[in-house]
């Protein structure tokens, strides 16, 4: 099973997609997530891609698809994967593309998480990130055991530095241009499926394995 999630920043992409990832054990693979372990490590990729996540922009299109490429030719994708944050402009969405019809492959769902702008900024003003193992969680709604630990790696949790407001409006600004006009370009490969997202996390996820079956 071969998965893209759609949705702006804070829709519930990442939540959803460790969800499917479990359930039909095929690996989670977030670009998200992999530009901040090189930040983290403090790789050349990671200073590169700081410089952009910052300022709430996309990282270019050259820093990424290659590293999504060389991903999906690895042992665990064989099986199917969940991309999550990938791709976001029609570029990447073309090159991924090409990328799978050289392995004779395509996308089996794009699934579009939809969350009115309204909720965003209380959906990223909560959020808790744990930067050594990607969890994450929410002081309202997905709250870890203990206050600002987290559960699976006991690190402590941290407010992403782009989830302060201002950051988030202009990443939803990014994510109007540049992202969302890839729920035309995957409706029209008959690829598409949308799932409210402003229900709760669990019944957002009915929804979706209603959608990818059993
Ligand atoms: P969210 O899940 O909240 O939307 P991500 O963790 O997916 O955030 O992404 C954080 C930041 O990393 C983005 O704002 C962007 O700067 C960068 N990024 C992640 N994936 C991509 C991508 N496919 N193309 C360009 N930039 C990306
Ligand atoms: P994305 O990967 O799309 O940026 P996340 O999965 O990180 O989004 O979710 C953003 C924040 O909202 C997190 O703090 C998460 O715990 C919370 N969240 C995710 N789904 C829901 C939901 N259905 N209802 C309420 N909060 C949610
Ligand atoms: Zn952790």
């Amino acid at each position: 099973m071969q998965l893209i999630m759609l949705g702006a920043p804070g829709a519930g992409k990442g939540t959803q997609a460790k969800k499917i990832a479990e359930k039909y054990n095929i690996p989670h693979i977030s670009t998200g997530d992999i530009f901040r372990a090189n930040i983290k490590n403090g790789t050349e990729l990671g200073k590169k891609a700081k410089t952009y996540m910052d300022q709430g922009l996309l990282v270019p299109d050259e820093l990424v698809v290659d590293l999504v490429a060389d991903r999906l030719q690895q042992e665990d994708a064989k099986a199917g994967y969940v991309l999550d944050g990938f791709p976001r402009t029609i570029p990447q969405a073309e090159s991924l593309d090409a990328a799978l019809a050289k392995m004779g492959t395509k996308i089996d769902y794009a699934i579009d998480v939809e969350v009115p702008d309204e909720n965003i900024i209380n959906r990223m003003s909560g959020r808790r990130a744990c930067v050594k193992c990607g969890a994450t969680y929410h002081l309202e709604y997905a709250k870890p055991k203990a206050d600002g630990v987290c559960d699976m790696c006991g690190e402590s949790l941290i407010l992403r530095d782009d989830d302060q407001p201002e950051t988030v409006k202009k990443r939803l600004g990014v994510y109007h241009d540049q992202t969302q006009p890839l729920i035309d370009y995957y409706s029209g490969q008959n690829v598409l499926k949308e799932v409210d997202g402003t229900k709760d996390m669990n019944e957002v996820f009915a929804d979706i394995v209603a959608i990818l079956g059993e």
